[in-house]
């Protein structure tokens, strides 16, 4: 098959849809790959790279998506994008097409098949093309909040790991699954004092079982958040509830009693954030301030560690990409797990989420 990766034209993205070592798994199974011009080299992903692992470098997006039977990229296309996409060129990449009619509609009318990262399901349950992001965001999550500590970006001045003679910080994790266990890793790593709260009790117990008397875990409910969010230096937001907007789980009265200079990094403010407090900022200015309390609430956190995340993207795409360019689409959808990414199918959104939500048949 004919493979096709243009550069990503999303304001501030630098990560590419394959790395080198993701076109070598394809061409050498026969398959041809073309990669746009500098695709990668904002990451130290070089042409000639690409050109090593048998890619051909073309110049232009346009020549790309006209050649290509299959375009394999990071973010959903932008509007030049879809109006690129042909009848039955298939379109591999994250998609969030639920909040965003007009994407939807120019990914019917293209014809194309749009398979879409985030709604591919994993034999083990999950969403496996999803949670890598979620790994790279709860590791950051400890890294900005740290970082938001010290005196020069408006946190108390506090090192989070303390220094012997001195406490560490109190980090308080609500919510424990990949997002919340990546931090709690790298929190206890730093030597900061850990409680994490979920409402799953099998999931406290698999993380007491690992890490024993280094995390305090709390069952969540309303008090215990309070008191920890009390205690807290650094609070991370990381809870999701399939399919809803997150739970406003601390509220403007408790971020009003909180420490002054404590920090909140809201993850979950791409589902509309789980403080009451909270709006979604950039990278370009991450924070705000209320009440004395640091706010971060960068809604595209792994955008700024983009090199790892394209790595970290790719060893969860790979497979999939190589069975669509082996098979063609038709036979590689026989896989459930696949089929469940299929979004919008020549002409027909295929997804019932997204059909049901922006009114289209299913
Ligand atoms: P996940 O499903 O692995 O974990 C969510 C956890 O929240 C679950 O363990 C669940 O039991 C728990 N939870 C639900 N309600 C709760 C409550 N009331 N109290 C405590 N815990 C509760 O999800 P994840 O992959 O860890 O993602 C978490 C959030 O982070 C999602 O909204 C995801 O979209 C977001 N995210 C944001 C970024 C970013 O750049 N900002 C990047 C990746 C993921």
């Amino acid at each position: 098959m004919l493979v096709g990766v243009p550069k990503e034209i999303k304001n501030q993205e630098s990560r590419v849809g394959l790395t080198p070592a993701s076109v070598k798994e394809l061409t050498l199974r026969g398959h041809q790959v073309l990669v746009q011009k500098n695709a990668g080299a904002a990451i130290g992903l070089t042409d000639a790279m690409y050109a090593s692992s048998g890619a051909t470098i073309i110049d232009t997006a346009a020549e790309i998506f006209a050649r290509a039977e299959m375009i394999v990229k990071v973010k959903e296309p932008q509007p030049q994008e879809c109006a690129m996409l042909r009848e039955n060129q298939i379109l591999y990449t994250y998609l969030h097409l639920a909040p965003d009619p007009e994407q939807t509609k120019a990914l019917v009318k293209s014809g194309a098949v749009c398979v879409a990262y985030e709604t591919i399901t994993g034999p083990n349950g999950g969403l496996p093309l999803l949670a890598p992001m979620s790994e790279v965001a709860g590791r950051m999550s400890i890294q900005a909040g740290a970082a938001h500590l010290e005196k020069s970006k408006g946190g108390m001045g506090l090192l989070l790991g303390g220094v012997p003679g001195v406490a560490p910080g109190n980090v308080a994790i609500i919510g424990a699954g990949v997002v919340g266990t990546n931090a709690l890793q790298i929190a206890v790593g730093m030597g900061a004092k850990v409680t994490i709260l979920d409402k799953s009790v099998d999931r406290l117990r698999q993380l007491d079982l690992v890490f024993g008397n280094r995390v305090a875990t709390l069952y969540s409910n309303a008090q215990t958040i309070e008191e920890a969010v009390l205690e807290a230096d650094l609070v991370i937001g990381g809870v999701l509830v399939p399919g809803a907007a997150a739970p406003k789980l601390v509220t403007k009265d408790m971020i009003s009693r909180m420490k002054q200079g404590a920090v909140v990094v809201d993850v979950a403010i791409d589902q509309g954030g789980c403080f009451e407090t909270s709006h979604a900022t950039t990278h370009e200015q991450p924070t705000y301030v209320v009440d004395g309390v640091v706010h971060y609430c960068v809604a595209n956190m792994p955008g700024a560690v983009a090199r790892t995340s394209t790595f970290a993207l790719n060893n969860a795409t790979i497979a999939h990409a190589v069975a669509l360019a082996d098979k063609g689409w038709k036979a590689a959808m026989q896989n459930p797990h696949l089929r469940n990414g299929l979004n919008v199918c020549r002409g027909h959104v295929t997804y019932e989420a997204v059909a049901r939500d922006l009114g289209y048949p299913y």
